[in-house]
């Protein structure tokens, strides 16, 4: 487990962190600091403060968006104490009832599908599109959410039940897709995409049915005996075909970044070595989408015997992409062939989603978190901005109805797939 009162006594004050993190700049207070939240976690450890209300909203108030980590100088994991703080702060005050039943329908996949279905059916009576189909409006104030308030689309059947388990069958080396939550449900043409690309390219694609969610809501919630129940089964599966396909490919920053990164520490830092020994080993072979088609496939070269063409395009880093996994060049590399790209201010800045709590209950920091970032948008010119992640698409294309920004999003494997259809 992580030592709060060690980690506390190596920081040394230098406040390198706090000009990049994203709560400071939405609210410029010591106590919302990457500084301040390890001296508040040294002081609960010590008994010397109280996991009282005030404290619980501090400590859930972090984006998680790992900015202090890439900058400190002593490497202090301080997103990991925080995730690691809000599970004292679940067990202490409980989890809210919604939550709960959301992380509870994470587990249960066919009845998310049914309850997906029905909101499919019924949500025209309560969404309206958004006129340039970036997503739904609520046509009046529904409970946590203001009417003006961008949602994601909804579709009338999931990625995972709209193909058959196996496409292009012994066509060429296998490899297998892990959609994600938000790309399963409502951007369902990231994974036509993928498997669109993937039948270029030649291979066979394995669509695991099985799969669940990689369990980032609920790490984020302090929702760890969901965790462990959602890493576990995820686990036992991959490892069923783990040694028939080359890689099993993600299209989404923090899913990908969960898997490959957060469920060994999960793991670890509770004493289960075995598990964490079984996602080292299936982390060989798991990749983001343009990290491997980038470099594992041939697509760059057929790329760019395609024409330039338009829309011109901005990258947003997820931060789950940049800074957790290092990835930010392959996505820019592939772009390129087809694409003008124009680069906004500062594409590392977090996009400001946050995760399931500041989206619920704190979604003002959301929205002014999310203003800087729509502005650098407008201010590149650029038609589409793209990042490989939903969490992002989500946050970002609300920012940008919100602040009259006409941009839309695309995430890059959607791109990659267009260009590839011009002739
Ligand atoms: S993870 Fe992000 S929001 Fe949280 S303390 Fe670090 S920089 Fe600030
Ligand atoms: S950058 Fe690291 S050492 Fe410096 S104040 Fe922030 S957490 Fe402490």
């Amino acid at each position: 487990m992580f030592e709060y009162s060690k980690i506390s006594d190596m920081c040394i004050k230098c406040g390198k962190c706090i000009p990049t993190c994203t709560i400071h700049q939405v609210n410029p207070d010591e106590v919302t600091s990457p500084r301040g939240f390890i001296e508040l976690l040294g002081d609960y450890q010590k008994g010397a403060i109280e996991l009282d209300r005030e404290a619980k909203d501090i400590f859930e108030s972090c984006f998680l968006c790992t900015n202090c980590v890439d900058v400190c100088p002593n490497d202090l994991p301080t997103d990991m104490i925080i995730e690691e703080v809000r599970a004292d702060i679940a067990k202490k005050y409980g989890i809210a009832w919604y939550k709960r039943a959301f992380f509870w329908l994470l587990r249960h996949r066919f009845v998310m599908d049914l309850a997906n279905k029905l909101g499919f059916v019924f949500h025209s009576c309560a969404l309206k599109k958004e006129p340039k189909g970036r997503g739904l409006l609520p046509r009046f104030e529904l409970p946590m959410i203001k009417k003006d308030r961008l949602l994601p689309s909804l579709k009338s059947k999931s990625f995972l039940n709209k193909y058959p388990s196996r496409l292009n069958k012994e066509k060429g080396p296998k490899v297998a897709i892990f959609i994600g939550c938000l790309a399963n449900y409502n951007y369902t043409q990231i994974g036509d995409s993928l498997v669109d690309i993937l039948k270029t390219l030649g291979y066979e694609i394995f669509i695991p049915k099985k799969q669940l969610c990689c369990g980032a809501p609920a790490y984020f919630t302090g929702d760890f005996d969901t965790v462990e129940y959602l890493t576990k089964k995820n686990i036992e599966y991959f490892e069923s075909f783990i040694d028939e396909v080359e890689a099993i490919i993600i299209p989404e920053a923090t899913c990908s970044a969960m898997i490959r990164h957060d469920w060994e520490v999960f793991f670890e830092n509770r004493g289960m070595d075995a598990w964490a020994e079984r996602t080292r080993k299936l982390n060989k072979k798991i990749y983001m989408a343009t990290e491997w088609l980038y470099h594992h496939t041939k697509l760059s070269d057929i790329l760019a015997k395609k024409g330039k063409r338009l829309p011109t395009i901005t990258y947003h880093d997820a931060c789950h992409a940049r800074k957790v996994q290092g990835i930010w060049q392959e996505p820019r590399a592939l772009l390129a062939k087809n694409y003008q790209l124009k680069e906004m201010e500062d594409p590392n800045r977090c996009c400001g989603f946050g995760g399931v709590t500041i989206q619920t209950e704190k979604f003002h920091l959301a929205e002014a978190a999310g203003k800087p970032k729509a502005a650098m948008i407008a201010q590149s010119g650029a038609q589409v901005v793209s990042a490989e992640c939903s969490a992002c698409r989500v946050q970002i294309s609300n920012s940008l109805y919100q602040n009259g920004v006409e941009a839309v999003f695309k995430n890059p494997v959607e791109l990659i797939a267009e260009a590839l259809k011009e002739d």
